[in-house]
């Protein structure tokens, strides 16, 4: 193992290595807060968040300084960039240079907030206390009260996790891998309690201090932690079998009920992490199949009231052969079909069993996930959308969440027609096979599963990346990844 430290680095060289090392993070959106600025001492608000600098593969905003507080790490996760036993320049920000960056980038208005990760410094403790430092830092002396999403370091004391979520608008833990056979045997100095504890920790955090007034601080060392998962939590597990595995990991940590402790926190009221918390997964670096990974993710969304998942596909960075041999760059229609089931879990009711089953693990690269499921149960086709209920009106392909609204509203006072559904935002190539309007449908149409597929294959879909759809054609058969060599040269930006 070789570490290059290069002492004596300028700033802006650090900023250089750091803001680089922290690409790789797609854990990373400036949504889910609504704070004005602190009238006249405050510096910043996190209202306008909306402000982009550049966007991500499924259109997040990214206006944030993303940086690392440092790339050196004690671990060797194996698809990591950073990982001890790689030979890559070293560089650590100390806390006062991070928060003058943030404050300059900030008056010079090319962002709107922070977002700060970090390799492993000596110990997850010692990490998450630089962390910490930083952020205190930045709300306390530089009263900064823009957005900062900070990573919970797995391992850390939850003393300093919980201070840290004090001053934070955000925090995540990333998963890294769907389940626990995948992170030992590419994240091996990683477990999954180390993982999900913090997790848990943010959730009780956030419902337990909800609404409570400011309080003083105690110094860090008079504070004790109560959080401990049961000793039996392995064996508490109440899963129906249909569950996979992996699952029962996330809904036995769920029964952790303790709080996590007795300290105070700091004397401004910004409330505990107020814009909750998200994680990241790596799709592609390891055999799990999309079955896996959303139910993975629905079992996080329902016991840990996570506010995101954000999928990462793997971009081949490390030689090792327990890594897949990358030859047609990161899989990132795969990501893109992640994405739009995730949006299906949360926002149209889905369950991650009806979009996908142990006998069809997969999706369908070539469809959205919503078309993909409509097809495979035309039985439940086509709806009247002048009678059908907000939920069924949901799962009609062309129909989402804003025009499923609009259509329930309007049609208290008039009966819909297909130029009504047009105007109201249905994508009518999309619907016009699975509705009708005062009972009938809007051209004649087979209810037949190929035909159905033929024609919405047809509808040109808008993909990220400039994927093109005669490309996607070609993998028709092989349900997977595009060639990104392209996209894969680019990705830098996207990030
Ligand atoms: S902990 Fe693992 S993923 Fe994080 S920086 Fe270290 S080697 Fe990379």
């Amino acid at each position: 193992m070789s570490i290059i430290i290069q002492e004596d680095m300028t700033v802006q060289k650090k900023l250089e290595v750091l803001s680089d090392a922290a690409k790789y993070d797609v854990a990373c959106t400036s949504s889910g807060v609504d704070r004005s600025g602190g009238g006249s001492s405050g510096i910043g608000n996190s209202v306008a968040c909306g402000i982009c600098h550049t966007f991500s593969a499924d259109g997040r905003c990214i206006s944030l300084l993303k940086i690392l507080m440092t790339n050196e790490c004690i671990f060797d996760c194996k698809y990591c960039f950073n990982r001890a036993s790689n030979d890559v320049l070293r560089a650590t920000f100390t806390p006062e240079e991070i928060c003058s960056l943030t404050i300059e980038f900030y008056r010079r208005n090319y962002i709107e907030g922070l977002f700060l990760s970090s390799g492993v410094l000596k110990t997850p403790d010692h990490t998450m206390e630089l962390m910490c430092k930083t952020l205190r830092m930045l709300r306390e002396v530089y009263q900064f009260n823009g957005y900062i999403h900070c990573k919970a370091v797995p391992g850390a004391d939850p003393v300093l996790v919980e201070m840290t979520g004090w001053y934070a608008d955000r925090m995540s833990v990333n998963l890294e891998l769907p389940t626990a056979d995948s992170l030992r045997m590419l994240a091996p100095n990683k477990t999954r309690k180390n993982i999900l504890r913090p997790m848990k920790q943010i959730q009780i955090g956030r419902i337990e201090n909800k609404g409570k007034a400011a309080f003083n601080r105690l110094p860090f060392i008079e504070e004790e932690s109560a959080l401990v998962l049961p000793d039996n939590y392995k064996n508490n597990i109440a899963a129906p079998a249909s569950v996979l595995q992996d699952v029962q990991d996330i809904i036995a940590a769920d029964s952790i009920k303790s709080s996590f402790g007795v300290i105070k926190a700091p004397s401004i009221n910004r409330g505990f992490v107020p814009a909750g918390q998200s994680t990241q997964m790596i799709i592609g670096a390891t055999p799990e199949s999309d079955y896996q990974i959303m139910s993975v993710a629905e079992a996080l969304y329902q016991k840990f009231d996570l506010k995101r998942v954000f999928y990462s596909a793997y971009i081949s960075i490390n030689e090792d052969n327990s890594l897949p041999a990358v030859n047609q760059g990161p899989p990132l229609l795969r990501e893109h079909r992640l994405y739009q089931a995730d949006w299906l879990l949360r926002f149209y009711g889905f369950q991650a069993a009806e979009l996908l089953s142990e006998s069809r693990p997969n999706f369908n690269v070539l469809m959205d996930p919503k078309c993909n499921w409509a097809i495979g149960h035309l039985e439940q086709f086509p709806v009247e959308v002048n009678k059908a209920d907000y939920y069924t009106l949901l799962r009609v392909p062309g129909i989402g969440v804003k025009s499923a609204q609009r259509i329930v509203k309007a049609r208290k006072t008039a009966i819909l027609s297909f130029e009504d559904l047009k105007k109201m935002g249905v994508v009518l190539k999309r619907a016009i096979y699975f509705i009708t309007c005062a009972g009938r449908m809007m051209y004649p149409v087979k209810i037949e599963e190929n035909y159905i597929t033929s024609m919405l294959l047809r509808v040109k879909e808008k993909l990220p990346f400039d994927m093109d759809a005669s490309t996607a054609y070609k993998q028709l058969s092989l349900f997977d990844d595009m060639n990104f060599t392209a996209a894969n040269a680019q990705i830098g930006s996207f990030l």
